[in-house]
């Protein structure tokens, strides 16, 4: 039997026709600040200058070399910038729908993504296939892409993960270049002003003090929003709240699933009333978080928790002819609702979001070689590492257990005391690892520790 092809979502040809030509006109533009600087101010004016000008032959020869100096880190990340944009610009597959009974298991096996308020990761209707975390769909070209910043006509096409850090460092690089433009130009319009002025001075002078604006606010919005950790158009969004599948620590987990309900299949959830939000409802399981004589406690805190929206537990169905075999692990999953402002993807300072673009050492800050360290999805945590307000969220949503009281006699925290506690926060996270209280953490840390020093003697 033939299958129908998957009819994906539209492309706006109109908007990627533009930003194909944009490119072409940017290099026009700069070929022709190039031609200024080099014929009429150097040759023409400065080296060979008209009559009652002197001669100037150093300032002749730094003017055109500072200027080249400038244009090739422009140029060299604008090329960075379009082959991934065009070639490669982390657009996720293409699915079909059947795609849409089975959520991949790279979901479940996380310890948290972004889901809907059934627990299901986010589907797109255009690409038919499931979205990992801060994914967006994109009508003008049509795809989902991974951490997706904007559509840029200038760069013609998306920003997204792969693409940022190059854009960030051309915007950077096209000011310094602007800047150095609109100067020189500024002085050699002034010094001629009472003499014949060359037009093309007075045309160089305004494309430098245009793109120096222009870029001087991108720089400006772009790294602020990359310090906070939001791409723009999470910050676009930043009043929204979302919906986060968290797996339950150890001792919650186990005591829901010794005793699982049979699960309906996903195809019968969540359709019918939207309300429903995953087996929490089913009265079997209601017991845990209802009923008084539960030991559990700190599973009833959790469920009482305002964020707490219910559970979804992996595998989604079982089969019920035969008995699985091998008997899969069950993941149960607390399906949160974050409060509105949150932002899960803040590491915690401006430095540590940088370097989530950017990287850790200098040479990754200024060339466009290497792909920003967020671009790696390797951790069996998150798609994107989680900062300080996740984890006092989870403390929030009785998810972990705050950490003791300070010592002193009754009073609140002391500000030493918060900052310690942040700092421990930060780190635990950051390096993978769960938070206190979410498990045995000394002993995933050493194991962890233990790995690492294993590896590291494997390389050297
Ligand atoms: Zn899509």
């Amino acid at each position: 039997m033939a299958t129908a092809a998957p009819i994906y979502g539209p492309r706006n040809n109109a908007s990627l026709g533009t930003a194909r030509v944009v490119p072409v006109i940017l290099a026009l533009i700069v070929g022709y600040a190039t031609y200024v600087v080099i014929g009429p101010l150097t040759v023409s004016y400065l080296l060979n200058p008209p009559n009652g000008v002197t001669k100037r032959i150093a300032t002749g020869i730094a003017i055109p070399i500072v200027w080249l100096f400038l244009l090739l880190p422009v140029a060299a990340t604008y090329l960075r910038l379009l082959i991934v944009v065009i070639r490669e610009p982390g657009y996720t597959t293409q699915g079909h729908e059947d795609l849409r009974k089975h959520p991949s298991t790279d979901f479940w096996m996380r310890d948290v993504f972004v889901c809907d308020s059934n627990g299901y990761p986010i589907w797109c209707q255009y690409c038919l296939n499931w979205k990992p975390d801060r994914t967006h769909h994109n009508q003008d070209v049509g795809r989902c892409t991974l951490k997706m910043d904007h559509f840029c006509p200038w760069v013609g096409g998306v920003v997204g993960e792969r693409s940022l850090k190059f854009f960030l460092q051309f915007l950077v690089y096209a000011m310094l270049l602007s800047t150095y433009l609109t100067a020189v130009m500024a002085f050699f319009v002034h010094e001629t002003l009472h003499r014949n002025s060359n037009v093309h001075f007075y045309v160089a002078l305004g494309i430098g003090a245009f793109f120096l604006l222009f870029t001087l606010g991108m720089v400006a919005t772009s790294i602020q929003y990359a310090a906070v950790g939001w791409t723009t158009i999470e910050q676009a969004g930043r009043n929204d709240s979302i919906h986060l599948a968290v797996l339950l620590p150890p001792e919650l987990q186990a005591a829901l699933n010794g005793n699982m309900p049979e699960m309906p299949p996903p195809s019968s959830r969540g359709q019918d009333n939207d309300n429903f939000a995953s087996e929490i409802d089913d009265p079997a399981h209601s017991n845990y978080f209802t009923n008084p004589s539960t030991k559990n406690w700190p599973l009833r805190r959790a469920s009482r928790s305002e964020y707490w929206r219910g559970t979804i537990t992996y595998p989604l169905f079982l089969p019920t002819d035969r008995p699985p075999l091998p008997a899969p692990e069950m993941r149960t999953f607390a399906i949160l609702e974050t409060p509105r402002g949150l932002n899960v993807w803040d590491l915690g300072s401006a430095w540590r979001n940088l370097g989530s673009v950017f990287g850790t050492k200098l040479h990754h800050w200024v060339l466009p070689v290497r792909h920003s360290p967020c671009c790696d999805h390797s951790s069996a945590i998150s798609f994107y590492p989680m900062g300080p307000q996740f984890e006092d969220f989870l403390e929030d949503a009785g998810l972990v257990q705050p950490l003791p009281p300070s010592r002193g006699f009754g009073k609140e925290s002391t500000v030493s005391e918060q900052r310690r506690r942040k700092r421990k926060l930060e780190r635990g996270w950051q390096n993978g690892e769960r938070p206190t209280g979410w498990d045995a953490s000394e002993q995933a840390r050493r194991a962890r520790k233990e790995e690492r020093r294993r590896e590291r003697d494997v390389i050297s």
